[in-house]
Order: structure tokens, then C-alpha cells, then sequence
């Protein structure tokens, strides 16, 4: 089920009460009923489905209304904002200023489209007016700096790596050094995703942090890891202090589901979706529009 078929799903779901003449407790409880198994089957996290569910029934209280009053809409208006409200974790994230230094840390596992992921954002942020420039801190995997590299050459972004060093907290620090001393206003760390969630990445994220003293670290997410997505983003935040999101691979064919638990788990913004592989496939998130054009 892609995001869009969740939306659909939810949305018949609501649109299902028009058919009732009387909106009593037996069709308010069959409709989140069936919000609830959309939400579970796009693979949001059990816990979530439920406080969501139970807030909803907070809200609307069908005997406490007058007769009269629009049953319907007030159903329809409590489930939007209990769908913003699992999207937004109450707190903006740091956002870079023009002329400010400042050091954004990209952290989550191979192949989530990390280094894919921080050009995109190198590139959007230059074409605002910032100095972007890219740091290689990827000693893991061969093939990391070169990948890197060519992604940066092709959207004239300046960058730094070695072939050499293999100390990754040493390259985020001389690169960051530097690219400070060049008066760049956004440096951005590639970082190490190894293969799987392991005690050594943890380590080495944390380090890397405590070096660079990132003004804001970001997680990389891909859309499709289903209900694996609140664990892994919550192992990351127990690491490194995690301030925003950015899902990948929106275009595929994930279920999305992921892409809500991770709010949860990091207690931060989604800032950004990916939606391709191109430099110019990336998207600003925003709750309120996502939701309505979720909802249809
Ligand atoms: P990393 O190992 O986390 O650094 O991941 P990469 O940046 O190398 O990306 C892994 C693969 O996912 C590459 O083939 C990317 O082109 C692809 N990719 C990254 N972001 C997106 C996206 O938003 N949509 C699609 N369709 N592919 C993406």
C-alpha cells in the first residue's frame, strides 16, 4: 500500500458516514475501526495507531454534542489533526542561516540515500544563496569519497574525503576546519551507514558528533523499512541527537507507514522527502498539506 492508497483508504473511511443517516457511537467506532487497519497495514507503529485512535475519541464526544451539529465534520476535522499531530513533534528543527556557519550532520544506514540525500540538500540550500560545501566521512564503505565526489563535481559543490585516512572523525574534523576557515556557511557530513544496525556505528556516529558538535543532526530514512522504522530511528537518536528527518524514496512503492513512526521515535521534523533519484527530486515537507493531500 503506497501513501496514497492509505490516504484513499482513510478517506472512504470518513466518506463511508455520509451513507448514515444518524452518526451514532456504533458508526463512529466502525469508522476508526477502519482508519486504524488502513494506518496498521501502511505499517504505522501498533502504539501510535492506538493513542491516535484514543485521542480521537477524546475529541469527539457524540453525546456531549447538540443535535444538529455536524457529526461528520467534527469526526473528519479531529482525525486531520490527530494526523498532523503524529507528524508534528511540537518543536521546529534548526534551520541554517545565510552568512552563519554552521555544521549539519547526516546520519542512518546504507543505502537509506544518505549521500544521495545530502547533495540534494547541498544543492536546494545553494540555490537559496547559501555556501554549501560536502565532507566525505564515509571510511566504511570503498567507493564512499568517489560516489560523493562525482555527486558534488556534477552540482559544483566544493567537497573534502581522503582515499588514505581511515579515521572518520579525523576527515569530519579537518573538513569541517577548513571549510570554516573558507567562510562556507553550510558544511554538511556524509556519514558511515555499514550494513546493519551495530554497537561500532553507534560508537563512531557519536564520536564523529562529539567532534564536530553538528548544529543539527539529520536521519536519514528509507520510506519503504516499514515497522523496522521507529526502532532503528530511536537507536540512531539514543547515539546522536537527532533534530529532523528526511524520508527517501517517496516515488516507490512504500507503504509510508515508516515515515510517521520515525517522527515519533526521533521527536523530530520530517524536513525533506525525496521523491528520485535526481539532485532536484527533493521535496519540503510540510504537515498541513501533506495531510490534506493525503486525506484527498
Ligand atoms: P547511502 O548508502 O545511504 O549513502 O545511499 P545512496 O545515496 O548511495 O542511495 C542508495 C540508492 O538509493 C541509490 O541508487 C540512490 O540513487 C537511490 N535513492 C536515493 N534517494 C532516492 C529517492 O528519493 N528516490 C529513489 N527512487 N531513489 C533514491
Amino acid at each position: 500500500m503506497v501513501l496514497a492508497q492509505l490516504g484513499g483508504s482513510i478517506t472512504r473511511a470518513l466518506a463511508k458516514m455520509s451513507n448514515d443517516t444518524v452518526i451514532d457511537e456504533k458508526v463512529f467506532g466502525d469508522c476508526l475501526n477502519d482508519i486504524t487497519r488502513a494506518l496498521l497495514q501502511a505499517d504505522v507503529q501498533f502504539k501510535m495507531v492506538c493513542d491516535l485512535q484514543s485521542n480521537i475519541k477524546r475529541v469527539v464526544n457524540l453525546e456531549a454534542l447538540a443535535a444538529g451539529t455536524n457529526k461528520r465534520g467534527i469526526i473528519k476535522q479531529a482525525v486531520f489533526s490527530e494526523l498532523c499531530n503524529m507528524l508534528d513533534p511540537g518543536k521546529p528543527s534548526f534551520s541554517p542561516k545565510k552568512g552563519n556557519p554552521c555544521v549539519v550532520m547526516f546520519v542512518g544506514l546504507q543505502g537509506s540515500g544518505k549521500t544521495t540525500t545530502c547533495t540534494k540538500y547541498a544543492y536546494y540550500h545553494q540555490r537559496k544563496g547559501f555556501k554549501p560545501a560536502l565532507v566525505c566521512a564515509d571510511t566504511f564503505r570503498a567507493g564512499a569519497f568517489d560516489q560523493l565526489k562525482q555527486n558534488a563535481t556534477k552540482a559544483k559543490i566544493p567537497f573534502y574525503g581522503s582515499y588514505l585516512e581511515s579515521d572518520p572523525v579525523k576527515i569530519a574534523v579537518e573538513g569541517v576546519e577548513r571549510f570554516e576557515k573558507e567562510n562556507y556557511d553550510l558544511i554538511i557530513l556524509d556519514t558511515s551507514g555499514r550494513h546493519k544496525q551495530e554497537a561500532a556505528l553507534f560508537e563512531e556516529m557519536r564520536q564523529i558528533s562529539e567532534a564536530t558538535q553538528p548544529d543539527l543532526v539529520i536521519f536519514v530514512m528509507d520510506s519503504s523499512i516499514g515497522q523496522a522504522a521507529f526502532d532503528q530511528a530511536q537507536a540512531f537518536k539514543q547515539s546522536v541527537s537527532v533534530g529532523a528527518v528526511i524520508v527517501t524514496k517517496m516515488d516507490g512503492h512504500a507503504k509510508g507507514g515508516g515515515a510517521l513512526s520515525s517522527v515519533a521515535a526521533t521527536k523530530s521534523p520530517v524536513i525533506f522527502t525525496g521523491t528520485g533519484e535526481h539532485i532536484d527530486e527533493f521535496e519540503v515537507f510540510d504537515v498541513k498539506p501533506f495531510v490534506s493531500r493525503l486525506l484527498g
